[in-house]
């Protein structure tokens, strides 16, 4: 990234933002205005033209990769080989302050940081010494710690109290403090504590960084915010830079708010709006436009953009999530053909789950990619542990997935046993026959085989992968494992992959777990070093970045936005600032896909809607491919086996009567013994598991 230092290269409103140097400034302004590139611009130019020590200049990003960009771009435009200010993310700042003074807080300089791992240690240890058996695992509760230590809102499961967490939190606090210890929370908590309680600590802080600028501050939280209200009391210049409307993390605390509220609290801020797109064409600045305009409660931005030439608009409705990848496949092959870079494409999504289909075509055609900030979809680790049962189930003497398994849940098996139990046979799995009863954990290792061995048994299909989750309990594994979104996504994982063994199934002429692991296999075993790739990430992890060719895909009610957005009015507007995020990413060719049903959850393919953010744009500019959003397609011509009509999410119920022989997502196949209610209750006999009443839209019937 080599840039000249040249002013004439800035339009004038850039100028005068790089230009003015005194006081408070707030530049605010839309996507690809170039507020990133006037930090870079004014770093230099205050290091270069103003004299300014680069030891006095403070800048602020959100990401480390943002940070490091930022650092490579003021070196190229200053030709240095180092630049000796401070650009850094808010923690790495807070550490490097932390490091000297961190004394007055009463903790010795060489305190050591813990990360999220070592945190759920100490809780562990802490909840043993209060003598307090919780339901939740410690890493549950280490989430609840965070978010409280935060003041961030969160619901308690119900056994826990506030008044309970508050003790738990005092002595968490006190261990860490006790053993010289900070974990992540408690850098950004401790420096704002020192800053509050110790002015000459502030003062020394204060007057070394006479410069301060923010980039993406509309996502800053009230911690942060104070932190910088602090630092820069007797500042020369602070810059802020940000877009209320690009403000995404909202559910991490963040308070866009901090934007007006900028204007408020600092005296005399300068506001410099920037009005010129360099990023997107003309039409696709509309298009973003349109959509944001829906949120109320914001200042209207004027964003104009010179680009005239019309690149590809097209939105497509696919009937299923593989018509929908298949089109993106096709289309991203088609724009490499005609010259287009893998590096300018972009795949964006609302969450991790949404990756695979289209992992799956691109796999199926070759075409290199790379999973931006997050996992390929079948390395991750709750896909690599059910794989693994699969694995094991198909080939009981594969070792390696034993011993993945063996501790899920966690049974204390350590590498002893399990070289113990190999002097038996070097088959784990069959040596467990010839163990005597006083072996360790004996009980548990007889129920473990049995378990297998009636998954062996059974007929490879849906109910299969159900017995699976069941008998493993796998799910709850992971709930005493995780908390909050990264629970929720994990657990989307594990139905997305149920949903690949269900298509797999309604494929495959004679469905087997070894061809499904054949098939499995394939998949993800891709060229991972290629250069040269094209971007999947969700739209959080493409904050800030710009491609030649965008597609947003997943546009459905319930998938973006998100079911959990629906119950609020912020919920929706916070999920319409994302998919502004996500159309302002496209610099020429945006493409908008969805698919008419997709399987959700534990429940069957289910009829979509397309989402409403489709009906907020002007569909005049694009190109309608497949399905229009309007249209009422057939479902008839969908893919699925004879076996299961996609059930109708707006239906309610589905016209069961008595007699009839139903399937249940996870009890498998029964027959309704009576209706209730009209309709809207069942009692069903299953085979596997007895009788049970059901609501009756979450049956399917047989045909
Ligand atoms: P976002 O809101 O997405 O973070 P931004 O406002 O930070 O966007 P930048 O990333 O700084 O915008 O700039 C967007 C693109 O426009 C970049 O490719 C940048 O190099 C280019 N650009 C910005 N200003 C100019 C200019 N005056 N002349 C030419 N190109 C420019
Ligand atoms: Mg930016």
């Amino acid at each position: 990234m080599s840039e000249d230092f040249d002013l004439s290269l800035l339009n004038s409103a850039q100028k005068e933002a790089v230009l003015y140097n005194n006081g408070n400034l707030l530049v605010s302004a839309g996507a690809g205005s170039g507020k990133t590139r006037v930090i870079a611009y004014k770093i230099a130019y205050l290091v270069k033209e103003l004299l300014v020590p680069q030891q006095n200049i403070l800048a602020v990003t959100f990401t480390n990769k943002a940070a490091g960009e930022m650092k490579e771009r003021v070196e190229s435009l200053l030709e240095l080989n180092y630049f000796f200010g401070q650009i850094s993310t808010f923690h790495s700042f807070c550490l490097r302050v932390l490091r000297k003074e961190a004394h007055y807080l009463g903790y010795s300089l060489d305190f050591a940081v813990c990360d999220s791992y070592d945190s759920v240690q100490i809780v562990k240890e802490v909840l043993k010494n209060m003598r307090l058996r919780l339901k939740e695992k410690p890493k549950v509760v280490h989430g609840i710690i965070s978010a409280y230590k935060n003041g961030r809102k969160t619901s308690l499961p119900k056994d826990l109290s506030s008044d309970l967490i508050n003790n738990v939190i005092e002595e968490y606090n006190n261990y860490l403090k006790n053993n010289n210890l900070m974990d992540f929370d408690d850098l950004l908590l401790n420096t704002l504590q020192l800053f509050r309680e110790n002015d000459s600590v502030l003062d020394y802080y204060a007057s070394n960084y006479p410069f301060i600028l923010v980039d993406e501050f509309q996502d800053t939280n009230t911690v942060q915010y104070e932190l910088i209200k602090r630092l820069s009391k007797n500042s020369i210049h602070l810059c802020v830079v940000g877009d209320e409307d690009q403000s995404i993390y909202g559910w991490r605390g963040a308070e866009y708010k901090n934007v007006s509220r900028f204007i408020e609290d600092f005296e005399d801020v300068k506001i410099i709006k920037l009005e010129k797109n360099y990023r997107s064409t003309r039409e696709i600045l509309k298009v973003a436009n349109s959509v944001i305009s829906n949120n109320p409660d914001r200042i209207e931005k004027k964003l104009f953009s010179e680009r005239e030439e019309k690149g590809e608009m097209v939105i497509f409705g696919g009937l299923t999530p593989g018509e929908e990848a298949e089109f993106v496949a096709e289309r991203v092959e088609e724009l490499i053909e005609s010259g287009e870079l893998h590096s300018e494409i972009a795949i964006l999504y609302r969450a991790n789950y949404l990756s695979r289909h289209f992992e799956d075509a691109f796999v199926k055609r070759g075409i290199p990619y790379r999973v931006v900030g997050g996992i390929r979809f079948y390395e991750r680790r709750e896909i690599k542990d059910i794989l693994a049962f699969l694995r094991l189930v198909n080939n009981t003497h594969d070792n390696v997935s034993f011993k993945r398994v063996i501790n899920l849940p966690k049974r204390g098996i350590g590498e002893k046993t399990l070289d113990k139990l190999e002097q038996y046979s070097t088959s784990l799995f069959e040596a467990i026959d010839l163990i005597p009863e006083n072996f360790p954990k004996f009980k548990f290792f007889k129920a473990f085989k049995e378990t297998i061995n009636n998954l062996k048994q059974a007929e490879f299909d849906l109910n299969f992968f159900d017995l699976l989750l069941e008998e493993t309990q796998y799910i709850d594994f992971l709930k005493s494992e995780y908390f909050g979104h990264e629970l929720e996504s994990r657990i989307e994982n594990i139905y997305e992959f149920r949903n690949a063994v269900k298509e797999y199934i309604q494929r495959a002429e004679n469905p087997s777990l070894k061809e499904f692991l054949d098939s499995i296999s394939l998949a993800s075993d891709t060229d991972e070093i290629s250069k040269d790739a094209v971007n999947l990430m969700t739209i959080h992890a493409a904050k800030g970045l710009e491609f030649n060719s965008v597609f947003v895909v997943g546009l459905e009610e319930g998938v973006f936005p998100t079911g959990q957005s629906f119950s609020s009015l912020e919920g929706i507007e916070e999920e319409r600032r994302l998919i502004y995020v996500a159309i302002t990413r496209a610099k020429t060719n945006l493409f908008l896909t969805f698919s008419r049903s997709r399987g959700f959850g534990d429940r069957y393919f289910e009829k979509r809607t397309p989402s409403r953010f489709l009906k907020e744009i002007p569909i005049e500019k694009f190109s309608i491919s497949g399905f229009s959003p309007f249209s009422s397609p057939d479902y008839s011509s969908a893919s699925y086996s004879s076996k299961e009509k996609i059930i109708d999410d707006s239906e309610g119920e589905n016209k069961l009567s008595k007699g009839d022989t139903v399937i249940h997502s996870r009890y498998g196949e029964g027959t309704v013994m009576n209706v209730l209610d009209g309709g809207s209750k069942v009692i069903v006999k299953f085979k596997r598991v007895g009788i049970k009443i059901l609501k009756g839209n979450t049956l399917k019937k047989e045909e």
